[in-house]
């Protein structure tokens, strides 16, 4: 007896997409359960396959849906947020502050939501994601009907769902433990990138990932500055230095591989890593463009992902196809590599391979599961179409289609669309929940970014330290006379330093805002030579507090923090309206004088080149206080010489302004 299936799609111009590309003009697929039972010509399965509900194909692509293999779904909330920035800037200055300040469980489950139906209105079937909080994606994604390989990110840094990468690597088994035999849910463990790990999270991590047979998800060489970071700190770009710590013998999926070499390639293929492309995402923060026609000659499985959202903006993985065979040709001046078929296939067949879900979808083959989409190809700029070349169809899907053609998806072998009608997301209810978080969001920003100082407050972590300072400078035109006067005297020398500092303040178009000063400090040895370098920021007052007798002034100094970004990083993030660079030689003395420390500083500026300042400072925290340490400082400055010329009462960088 035959057995009655549950679903016959007949009429359907049916792509196989499995290794020999079968495709039945004709044709028809089977599903029954979870998984297809049989696929051919319509002809023959109508007579060997009774079925519950036939579906009449006409006009339409049945293909096996899509796989995004590389996404954040969550994010899906900050759509638009920050664009057209550089990837630190973007990620630093604005994703990961309101991360931190936003990102709960139900930011999760709502952000989730909401990408699994855009995810499903595009085609998509399945999806490999990575963020916080990844339990939750998994609930969000299994109630919509998705296939996803949830990998919970691990971070050296906390994050908002871990204090620690050690909770981090704990709530990832624990998740691991509890979605292991899910039908649709493959949980996964993702160290974020090398740059954000440490040896002993990857290591850690891959532990983790074989104990339990799990892929393990990782941002590789996504841009050219981590593989100089790379080969500047461990002498070894990206791969080898993973390789080395083991990860390549887990379930790799690496995302971007925009910056690896002939060699980092030949040692993915030979683990059998899986490479998620990214065109949009790496196009949109110009991170590069990957050498993936060279990744699949040497064959490699390379997925195609769309990254999160807030780099894209979209989940559109036929835009994706198209650009990943258009971005191949136009990089390379050769179009014909990527042809549409094998962009595709990437999209399919290859993404799941990638994915290392090979074995249950991204093909129409009898045994998978019943992951499979409906293209209407009778609409305008579908047509006309040609049958001369069996492989034009492929092409009509990568360069003419939009994801707006798919009219029904099916997963597991169970509706999620029908004719555009999203089954198992309810989108009334989310999107006006997703634009009032936005709302929140938007007041947030606004007042973190309305100032130097909250912006700063974003970026530096929580280095705050408040310090005023007394100070009193005059030029000198003989500073040996002063330093020899200076080491002869009974001052109590506490001690000397010798730096060559390098500043670039900037400054602001709101007068009432502080000048930001970006500081390389070269600490000079005994011999001369460069000893160590210290970057800061320094958010410095612009008024004077107070004005003493004899030109004592005491400044400001609000924001004392360390600049573990480049400068470059930090004009981006506070487009100073102005800057201006400063060079100059310290000798720095620290001393006892009446029983408070102060620095005396033999500054000679080099660049400008302004001569030679002798400055009295000490620390103070009242105005009293400071008036005492005025007169103080004043009777110090005294000690060194007697200075006729008038004192300066400017920051330096003031005094550079005075003159241009
Ligand atoms: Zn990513």
């Amino acid at each position: 007896m035959t057995k009655k299936i549950d679903t016959l799609f007949i009429n359907a111009h049916v792509l196989c997409m499995d290794d020999s590309f079968t495709n039945f003009e004709n044709g028809a697929v089977a599903v029954l359960d979870d998984h297809i039972h049989a696929v051919g010509p319509t002809d023959e399965l109508k007579n060997t396959c009774p079925a519950g509900e036939v579906i009449d194909c006409e006009g339409k692509v049945l293909m096996p849906g899509l796989v995004n293999a590389h996404t954040h779904v969550p994010m899906n909330l900050l759509r638009g947020l920050a664009d057209d920035l550089r990837l630190d800037v973007w990620l630093l200055g604005y994703i990961m502050p309101v991360e931190r300040e936003f990102v709960n469980p139900e930011f999760v489950r709502l952000g989730t939501s909401l990408a699994c139906a855009e995810l499903i209105r595009s085609g998509v079937t399945s999806f490999a994601d990575m963020y916080y909080f990844e339990d939750h994606v998994a609930e969000m994604a299994a109630e919509a009907g998705l296939r996803a390989i949830c990998c919970q990110t691990i971070l050296k840094f906390p994050s908002p769902d871990a204090a620690s990468y050690r909770e981090a690597l704990a709530s990832s088994e624990i998740m691991i433990k509890k979605w292991k035999n899910h039908p649709l849910i493959t949980p996964a463990v993702a160290p974020h990138a090398a740059y954000t790990s440490t040896v002993d999270i990857l290591v850690s991590a891959t532990v983790l990932a074989q104990k339990y047979d799990v892929p393990l998800h990782i941002h590789v060489a996504e841009t050219a500055q981590e593989v100089e970071d790379s080969l500047r700190d461990l002498d070894m770009p990206i791969v080898p230095y993973i390789e080395q710590q083991n990860v390549l013998k887990s379930k790799v999926i690496a995302a971007h591989c925009v910056h690896i070499d002939e060699r980092e390639m030949h040692t993915l293929q030979k683990y059998g890593v899986g490479v998620a492309h990214n065109p949009t995402s790496n196009l949109k923060l110009s991170s590069g463009i990957a050498p993936i026609n060279r990744m699949l000659e040497l064959g490699l499985n390379v997925g195609i992902g769309t990254d999160g959202v807030s780099s894209n903006n979209d989940l559109d993985m036929f835009e994706e196809m198209r650009l990943a065979a258009l971005l191949a040709k136009g990089s390379s001046g050769d179009p014909t590599v990527v042809p549409a078929r094998t962009a595709v296939a990437m999209a399919t067949s290859m993404g799941a391979k990638s994915i290392h879900l090979g074995d249950q979808t991204g093909s129409i083959v009898k045994g998978k599961k019943a992951d499979l989409i409906l293209v209407n190809l009778h609409t305008l700029h579908n047509t006309p179409q040609f049958k001369n070349d069996p492989d034009g169809v492929y092409a009509q899907l990568v360069y003419s289609t939009k994801s707006t053609d798919v009219t029904d998806v099916m997963v597991n072998g169970k509706w999620l669309m029908r004719s555009r009608e999203l089954l198992t997301v309810d989108l009334s209810k989310l999107l006006p929940k997703a634009q009032a978080l936005a709302e929140e969001i938007d007041k947030f920003l606004i007042q973190r970014f309305q100032s130097v100082y909250s912006k700063l407050i974003a970026v530096g972590g929580a280095e705050e330290q408040e310090s005023y300072e007394v100070q009193v400078k005059v030029k000198v035109d003989d500073p040996q006379a002063v330093i020899d006067k200076l080491l002869q005297s009974e001052l109590d020398i506490q001690y000397f330093r010798h730096y060559h500092e390098y500043d670039t303040y900037f400054e602001f178009e709101d007068p009432e805002e502080c000048w930001l000063r970006y500081r390389e400090d070269e600490f000079i040895d005994e011999d001369g030579n460069v000893e160590n370098i210290r970057y800061r920021l320094t958010l410095i007052g612009p008024k004077r507090e107070r004005h003493f007798p004899q030109d004592v002034l005491l400044s400001r100094s609000r924001f004392i923090a360390p600049a573990p970004q480049s400068l470059r990083f930090y004009r981006e993030y506070f487009e100073p309206s102005n800057e201006t660079y400063i060079e100059k030689d310290r000798r720095r003395w620290k001393v006892r004088f009446r029983d408070i420390e102060f620095y005396i500083n033999v500054d000679r500026l080099d660049d400008p080149a302004l001569g030679t300042f002798l400055e009295v400072k000490s620390r103070t925290w009242s105005l009293d206080d400071a008036e005492e340490k005025a007169q103080i400082a004043e009777d110090l400055l005294s000690l060194l010489g007697t200075f006729p010329q008038e004192r300066e009462s400017l920051d330096y960088v003031q005094i550079v302004w005075s003159k241009s």
